[in-house]
């Protein structure tokens, strides 16, 4: 029987989000996600689409182990389970692959070994991704598991762009430099644009704009990333849901002298209670936009420094292409937000930047332009696709194998 199916896992420090897909024509044939696992009220929601069933259970799940147990046993009751001859593989979703992993790799004792080394760069995610990865690797040892990782996409970053400028001895001991995130978004999207162009990614200059309740953005010349948003950690950059997004390093110290915060409550300010969450209360676009069109000024600041960085970005990373072909936006608020997308490029004409009202008001879940016709720069919406993304990669490294 041909092994055309992969299983792609994002274990998380209290979740597990899963897709099993069939490689054959990117199909999903289920889905789900285990959440608060620890507590006792965990909850798994599981979709098969093959079978059209969708099942939810809620009760305590302990532990990771107990967590992807009870996916297995899921979507065994559909016969999709584990021990089906049909599985190629387990893909993971790693967010921190350093400087060592430029490429997904087949885990072994030495990549396992190294995603731990990088634990002090990644101490929130990595633990996590390497939990879901050794328990995968319990119930299907025989089986290849491969890291997809987020950091990867972004080590072709030239060093003028990944380096920060501090004293180099200390930047090298503490691996302390600019590694990005959402690599694998940004890999998906960059490429689907130049499909959309109905261009190869070699032959087009793309921004990408990731917003999220985690947002980035990234300069990618002909296919290679050379310039993003997020830095040593998620921290930096574009305004997020709540994050800070770039500040002057110096309100840490002043925070911490003036304010007598710690260092951990810093992190959580910055990190969880920061950007628009901070700046209005709210998080989700859709309810900023709605209390902007009520009058609500403290929301209607909120928006405004929300695009005004977002410009900001689009500005350098015009520069740093020097030619750019298109702008494609995604993600949450990116795929959905026509009064964000439209004030990002509002003003930027001089740049070819324009949206076309009517177009970019369409909603819909396909990859779409949304500049008018004829516009020197391509604007578009790309919906982003991770899980697919880590299956491609996962399937195109396992592919023959078995
Ligand atoms: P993440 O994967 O980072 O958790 P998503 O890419 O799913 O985030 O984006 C979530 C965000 O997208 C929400 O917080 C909300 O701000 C925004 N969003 C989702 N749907 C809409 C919508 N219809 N209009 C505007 N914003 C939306």
């Amino acid at each position: 029987m041909t092994k055309t199916r992969v299983l792609v896992l994002n274990s998380g420090s209290s979740s597990v989000k899963y897709q099993l897909l069939d490689m054959r024509d990117s199909s999903r044939l289920a889905v789900g996600l285990v959440e608060r696992i620890g507590e006792h009220t965990s909850r798994l929601s599981h979709t098969a689409f093959t079978a059209r069933q969708t099942r939810e259970q809620t009760g305590p799940i302990a532990d990771h182990e107990a967590a992807l147990k009870a996916v297995a046993e899921e979507l065994a009751r559909d016969g999709l389970g584990l021990d089906s001859p049909e599985l190629a593989a387990i893909g993971h979703r790693v967010v921190h692959g350093g400087r060592t992993f430029t490429e997904p790799t087949v885990i072994d004792d030495a990549v396992l070994d190294e995603i731990e080394r990088l634990i002090p760069v990644a101490p929130l995610h990595n633990p996590a991704n390497l939990t879901g990865i050794r328990t995968a690797m319990a119930l299907r040892p025989d089986l290849p598991q491969v890291a997809v990782f987020d950091t990867a996409f972004h080590t072709t970053m030239p060093e003028s762009a990944a380096r920060y400028a501090i004293d180099v001895r200390t930047a090298d001991r503490h691996r302390i430099r600019r590694y990005g995130f959402h690599g694998t978004s940004h890999a998906y999207v960059s490429r689907a644009t130049a499909k959309l162009l109905g261009k190869a990614p070699e032959d087009v200059n793309v921004i990408v704009l990731h917003l999220g309740n985690g947002a980035s953005a990234s300069a990618v010349r002909k296919g290679r990333c050379v310039e993003t948003s997020m830095g040593l950690t998620p921290l930096e950059g574009l305004v997020m849901g709540t994050r800070s997004g770039d500040l002057d390093p110096a309100v840490i110290f002043h925070l911490a002298r003036v304010g007598g915060m710690s260092v951990d409550e810093t992190d959580t300010l910055l990190n969880k209670e920061s950007g628009l969450v901070g700046l209005c209360g709210d998080n989700d676009m859709r309810e900023i936009r709605r209390r902007v069109d009520e009058g609500d000024e403290e929301a209607r600041l909120a928006f405004d420094i929300y695009v005004h960085r977002l410009k900001k970005y689009i500005g350098a990373y015009n520069a740093v292409l020097g030619r750019v072909d298109a702008i494609a936006f995604t993600a949450g608020v990116g795929e959905n937000s026509a009064p964000v997308r439209e004030a990002a490029v509002a003003g930027l004409e001089e740049l070819g930047l324009a949206v076309d009202g009517d177009l970019n008001a369409v909603r819909s879940g396909e990859p779409r332009l949304i500049s008018p016709p004829g516009t020197r720069v391509a604007v578009a919406v790309v919906p982003t696709d991770e899980e697919l993304e880590i299956a491609t990669q996962t399937y195109a490294l396992v592919a023959g194998t078995g």
